[in-house]
């Protein structure tokens, strides 16, 4: 068979798997056993070995799947890893969102950039990469609930500390018209809780108001966010350059002549360095249990502030010599690096020293959007870079 046919079929696999992928509803949350099911017979159907962590009830799950090297050589593993879940869709899709349709060029449907598209190719260039003289691990890392806060991942990295699996180039396939993205802010997430006591309103000393109380601690983060930024390191490579923290909502109260026996803030920060999330989080609790608390307590005893945490992306950070990005560099022939002002779970594997570069098909401009697409070259692009891979993992 040619090249040429050969490339053909494994576009139209790839479109092929794509389809499917698309077809499992697998919205953030939801079960994806499913997808996982699917992915894990196409790989161990060509010889993989694989292991699934889960969540408490075995509802979401993460595969990590591996094709051994046939000469083992002291080249590190290659790690090929994407999120099975997508964000939910809205009205006003102008076809089915689970159901991939092609039109002039573009493939749509949720998830179809961000990011089955780089799944499926993973999943259609498998069949080669297992009939190739591999001198080095291949894995495949497909975890769930990435897009609510990273839930998935961690459950997975612990499992591969475990098996002492700290050492690799993982490419993180998000949507980045195959650009190499080498750093990214963290993502914090919280929501804090004011239990208060309630009371007529004409009485405001017998009460404890929630909504009073939350916004003390609503101005208390806007003054740490003034700290944040005089905090901004040199050189930082963000923009802006500091920590963010952004107020999300502050819910709460019942009416006019009742004080408010409820109250919760939403808020997030976005860390340059883990340090400000620290001394965010120490500065906020002290004075929550030094301050607020207190005075809550001497009205009300039972009186109660929680913050409970949505979720942490711990951030991506620039390496002034990533192994990752040199060998998707050495790919693409593209030297360029780029910073995202979104998560993703990068973070997570350099963490445990794993080098990690994000670089996929498709455009983030397409994702979490009305009519998600992937323009088909891209899908192409991915195979290329796949090809690449292989080409890197073979004795010559
Ligand atoms: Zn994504």
């Amino acid at each position: 068979m040619s090249t040429e046919n050969n490339s053909e079929l494994l576009f139209k696999n790839s479109v092929k798997i794509l389809t499917d992928l698309i077809s499992f509803k697998t919205i953030s949350g939801e079960d994806n056993n499913s997808l996982i099911d699917y992915c894990d017979k196409i790989l161990k159907n060509l010889g993989a070995t694989s292991f699934r962590t889960f969540d408490d009830d075995k509802k979401r799950v993460n595969l990590f799947a591996t094709l051994k090297a046939k000469n083992s050589s002291n080249k590190k593993p290659i790690i090929l890893s994407g999120h099975t879940d997508v964000v939910p869709v809205s009205k006003g899709w102008s076809t089915d969102p689970f159901t991939a349709t092609i039109k002039e060029n573009k493939l749509y449907g949720r998830g179809s950039c961000d990011m089955k598209g780089f799944i499926a190719c993973t999943l259609a260039f498998a069949p080669i990469y297992s009939q190739s003289n591999l001198d080095r691990d291949i894995h495949f890392s497909f975890t769930f609930d990435e897009e609510t806060a990273c839930q998935g991942a961690p459950i997975l990295i612990n499992e591969l500390k475990k098996r002492n699996i700290k050492n690799g180039i993982c490419i993180i396939g998000e949507p980045t018209n195959m650009k190499i993205i080498d750093a990214h802010k963290g993502c914090y997430e919280y929501t804090t809780y004011f239990k208060g006591l309630a009371g007529h309103s004409s009485a405001p000393h017998k009460g404890v108001s929630a909504v009073e109380y939350a916004s003390r601690y609503v101005n208390k983060l806007i003054e740490l966010r003034e700290k944040l930024k005089e905090r901004s390191p040199k050189n930082s490579i963000f923009e802006p350059p500091y920590s963010t923290l952004s107020i999300g909502g502050v819910f709460g109260g019942i009416a006019h002549n009742v004080i408010a026996d409820k109250c919760h803030v939403n808020w997030e920060t976005r860390p340059v360095i883990k340090e400000d999330a620290i001394f965010l989080n120490n500065e906020l609790d002290k004075y929550t249990n030094e301050v607020l608390l207190p005075e809550m307590k001497k009205i009300y005893s039972n009186a109660t502030i929680e913050k409970e945490i949505i979720g942490e992306i711990i951030g991506f950070d620039r390496e002034e010599k990533s192994e990752a990005c040199e060998f998707v560099s050495s790919i693409t022939g593209d030297n360029s690096r780029e910073v995202v002002s979104f998560g993703t779970e990068a973070g997570l594997f350099q963490e445990i020293g794993i080098s990690t570069a994000v670089c996929g098909p498709g455009s983030i401009e397409q994702a979490h959007k009305i009519d998600e697409f992937i323009k088909l070259e891209e899908i192409n692009k991915c195979l290329n870079f796949l090809n690449g891979v292989k080409n890197k993992s073979i004795q010559k």
